[in-house]
């Protein structure tokens, strides 16, 4: 005979080995709680097989089902002493739903099941408590017909039919709290409940307790397919037939009086770590009072002075279930007249901040190890840990929400534009750059800020993707907010701002407060950098960084990376002394004045590589050649045509006309990358001079530099055979020129589909492979990210793709064309370097396909490699098991 019903605490392997799959978590807990001798309300758990079974026959049951409930109800009668429906001495339950896996979407609890006209009368009786039991009975009647018999608010902003029924009642009865109603307005409240289900729906609410509970029951299975949860299970990837159990329990009663009381507690303090009991309790109330805010909770300390013996046999509890567990635990509980029961325990939800301290003092404790404490974490939530965040004590209300875009918290001056950021930056002040959106000729401006805010723009628009890769906090696309830059002014919600006035943003979360908010700052050290530490040891995929300038490889260093992975030449070529000579490079109209203006970049492009040379000092250090799309170069403003044409030595006219020859019909697929090096050689040319005589220079001072030239763009072999000769002339030319040595690699850069599908012959060329999966992510797809906002958001909602592909690597599509390059790249050339350099490197889960797919390195930008060190170490790990 199938056991389709499990007692709690009743069989041998609850201590430890309570199976969840079967059981559920909520009641596979509670039957360890059970074998553990903790004191839990008796209760059976309905397996996960009978919802399976259930799903498979239409809302049928297995035979035996039926009798195996009513044997465990009578078990529970007779250790209650009462009975199911028995009018004197009434046995009431719970019946609560529980997956394998926590999950928002299924059936809510419903109490005090069993009560009817007569039940409620013999509860009365039974506790001499008349009021209690028309409590334990409007609130049945409430939850019941919510949960069971789908009686709803008429639409979101509305209250619920029985909330509306309740204020009523209290206003009536001319009091604050529900507690305060007293029996004869509970009466009536129960009165006014019932008619409003059979308005609402036509059919009485169950008086039978057996009807009731096989109702229950049954929508719990049901609410397994209902539409909520499907949803949370396909986007979080939970198996469909995995099914949902059901828990009927013994009721207590936590609505027992002054002596009686139900809280939630924490082993831990979930948002510190702090190993101290934490939590919040409501005397005389039940079950979901205290999180439904009917009256504030009262903090736990404060079970200790009213009732000192359940504040301590709690807390030995917790001790026990925490070690029991090895991990904080969150625990439901309820005291009747001054007797403690548990009804719940779990793994506590946590902030990044509680997950790295508790996990390193596990360590410590000996209760895990170091894989364990690996394993735990969420790379995601690292991040937390490494920006300034908002004081949770004083947090300030906010004025306007936009996207998360760059986390941290910042507070500043606003700015209303780039030049004013850098004007004010440079005098030590505290910026927010505030702009409807930004552009490549705003770097300046946002590396000066301390935060950047946008009225428009997504989670991959120009500020989000530069805010993140300078680790300054941005909030993207906030809608609440208006901007008329040109009178300095903007209002955020109903708040006029004016250039000056101080505000916080709130990069993690999404918010604006127009106000100076008080700032914690970033918590690495301590427990941070154990768990780095045990990262490393376990991963096998290096992490590099991407970084353009000599600051920015600091930070890389200060956060484990062992190289550059991506240094983006033109960045440096944004700077406004700078820009001047780039446009003479692009609008020169022979080689002569081209080769002039390049003559100015060379020693500035040789100054930057030596200093990022010097801070790499023996770490490999990836650098592209000239990448991006022309116009973003271009001149737009007379003024700045004129002074041009003056260095040019032509008229403004000719250079205007250069301009309109230069503009491309889609500048990200033009004439870019390595088109413009075979077009102009000379520009890669001098790129090259710049890296080796850098590469020179800092070898003189003993410094062991590793560069590794990339071509950008490449699509076919046949450009690295053009180009690789001229990096190998230039490069031996200078380097032989000085008489030393210096080891180099060129590799290319791989986001284009067809050097994805000619792997095996650009291996050839290349001696590495970095895969720009940005690009890649756009070719592939033949979409603009800038313009994917558009629509992506649809098409995640309507189930098309499952997160936006942009943030986290398309690992169907995009990764199919990585895993065969590499497959057929490393069939040529077994040794080749193969690494990622898209924003993905510093995404869990596209580290994690880096890891499988075999690849030597991932890079990111600096405030992402504690996630990528991470994540690479989980995916090691996991890997092992
Ligand atoms: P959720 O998963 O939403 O927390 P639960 O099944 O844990 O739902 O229960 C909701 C609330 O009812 C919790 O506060 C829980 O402690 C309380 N509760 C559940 N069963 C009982 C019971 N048998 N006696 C008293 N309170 C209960
Ligand atoms: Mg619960
Ligand atoms: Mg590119």
């Amino acid at each position: 005979m199938t056991e389709w019903v499990h007692r709690f605490g009743a069989g041998r392997g609850d201590v430890d080995g309570a199976d969840s799959q079967l059981l559920g978590g909520k009641g596979a807990n509670l039957s360890r709680m059970a074998g553990l001798g903790i004191p839990v309300p008796p209760g059976f758990t309905v397996t996960t097989e009978v919802c399976g079974h259930f799903e498979r026959h239409d809302g049928g049951y297995p035979s035996e089902v039926d009798g195996q409930v009513r044997d465990a109800m009578t078990a529970l009668g007779a250790a209650m002493e009462a009975g199911f429906g028995d009018p004197e001495r009434p046995l009431l339950v719970s019946v609560r739903s529980g997956a394998p896996v926590s999950m928002p979407g299924m059936m809510d609890t419903v109490l005090n099941l069993g009560l009817n006209d007569q039940t409620v009368e013999g509860l009365a009786r039974q506790t001499g408590d008349p009021r209690f039991a028309w409590d334990c009975y409007r609130r049945f009647i409430a939850m019941y017909s919510e949960v069971v018999m789908g009686v709803k608010a008429e639409s979101e902003h509305d209250e619920s039919p029985f909330a509306r029924l309740l204020d009523e009642a209290k206003r009536r009865a001319g009091v604050v709290e529900d507690h305060e109603l007293d029996e004869k307005a509970l009466r009536q409240l129960v009165t006014d409940a019932k008619r409003a289900i059979v308005d609402a729906t036509g059919s009485e609410i169950p008086s039978d307790p057996t009807e009731q509970l096989w109702g229950a029951i049954g929508a719990v299975f049901r609410s397994w397919n209902g539409r909520r949860a499907r949803v949370y299970r396909r986007l979080h990837g939970i198996d469909d037939s995995m099914g949902t159990a059901v828990n009927v329990q013994a009721m207590v009663y936590g609505n027992m009086g002054p002596d009686s009381a139900t809280g939630v507690a924490f082993t831990r303090n979930p948002a510190s770590g702090d190993n101290r009991l934490y939590g919040e309790f409501l005397i005389n109330a039940q079950g979901e009072d205290v999180v439904a805010g009917v009256r504030t909770p009262q903090p736990i300390d404060e079970l200790a002075r009213l009732m000192p013996d359940v504040h301590a046999e709690l807390s030995s509890i917790a001790d026990r279930l925490e070690d029991h567990f090895a991990d904080m635990q969150d625990l439901e509980f309820t005291v009747q007249h001054g007797k403690l029961w548990l009804l719940q325990t779990r793994t506590g939800k946590r902030t990044g901040r509680a997950m790295v301290e508790i996990a390193a003092s596990l360590v410590a404790a000996g209760k895990i190890d170091t894989r364990e404490a690996v394993l735990r974490m969420d790379p995601d939530k690292l991040d937390e840990l490494m920006h300034p965040t908002i004081d949770p004590a004083n947090k300030p209300d906010a004025a306007g929400q936009g996207l998360p875009a760059s986390p941290g918290a910042a507070v500043g001056e606003i700015v209303f534009t780039a030049d004013e950021a850098e004007a004010l930056g440079a005098r030590g002040k505290k910026v927010i750059l505030m702009r409807t959106d930004t552009s490549p000729e705003d770097i300046h401006g946002m590396q000066a800020a301390v935060g950047i805010l946008t009225a428009r723009g997504g989670m991959t628009s120009h500020a989000a993707v530069v805010a993140r890769g300078m680790g300054i906090p941005c909030v993207a696309g906030c809608s609440d907010l208006a901007i008329d830059a040109a009178n300095q002014r903007a209002r955020i919600g109903s708040v006029e701002l004016t250039a000056g006035t101080v505000i916080t943003i709130d990069g993690s979360t999404g918010e604006v407060f127009p106000c100076a908010a008080e700032l914690r700052p970033a918590e690495i050290g301590g427990a941070f950098d154990s768990i780095m530490a045990w990262a490393d040891e376990h991963r096998r995929l290096q992490v590099r960084a991407n970084a353009d300038n000599a600051a920015d490889a600091r930070t890389a260093l200060r956060f484990g990376a062992a190289g550059i992975g991506l240094c983006r030449t033109e960045h440096m070529f944004f700077e406004p002394e700078r820009i001047l000579a780039v446009r003479e490079m692009i609008l020169a109209d022979d080689e002569d004045r081209r080769r002039a203006a390049l003559a100015k970049i060379l020693p500035m492009q040789r100054s930057d590589f030596l200093e990022l040379f010097r801070v790499m000092d023996g770490k490999s250090v990836t650098i592209r050649l000239l990448d991006p799309p022309l116009h973003e170069f271009l001149p737009t403003q007379a003024e700045e045509i004129e002074e041009v044409a003056r260095d040019l030595g032509v008229t403004p006219e000719a250079v205007a006309r250069s301009i309109e020859e230069h503009r491309e019909a889609n500048p990200m697929l033009g004439h870019r990358g390595c088109r413009l090096a075979i077009s102009y050689p000379e520009i890669c040319e001098t790129q090259v001079r710049a890296i080796a005589e850098a590469a020179v220079a800092a070898a003189s001072e003993g410094v062991s530099v590793r560069p590794e030239i990339m071509v950008p763009l490449v699509a076919d072999p046949g450009e690295l055979r053009i180009l690789r000769p001229i990096i190998e002339r230039v490069f031996g030319e200078v380097v032989g020129a000085a008489g030393t040595e210096i080891p180099y690699l060129v590799g290319t850069m791989m986001e284009l589909p067809r050097a994805c599908l000619l792997a095996d012959e650009i291996a050839e060329e290349a001696e590495f492979f970095s895969f720009g999966t940005n690009d890649l992510t756009q070719t592939t797809f033949g979409l603009s990210r800038d313009d994917a906002e558009r629509f992506l958001g649809d098409y995640i909602k309507r189930d098309v793709l499952a997160r936006d592909p942009f943030v986290a690597l398309d690992q169907r599509g995009v990764g199919k064309l990585v895993t065969r390059a590499v497959a057929d790249g490393r069939e040529i050339k077994p040794g080749l370097k193969v690494g990622i350099c898209g924003e993905h490197g510093g995404e869990p889960a596209s580290v994690e396909f880096c890891h499988r797919a075999g690849l030597d390195y991932v890079s990111c930008s600096p405030f992402r490699l504690p996630v990528a060190r991470v994540a690479a170490a989980r995916a090691a790990l996991l890997d092992d098991e």
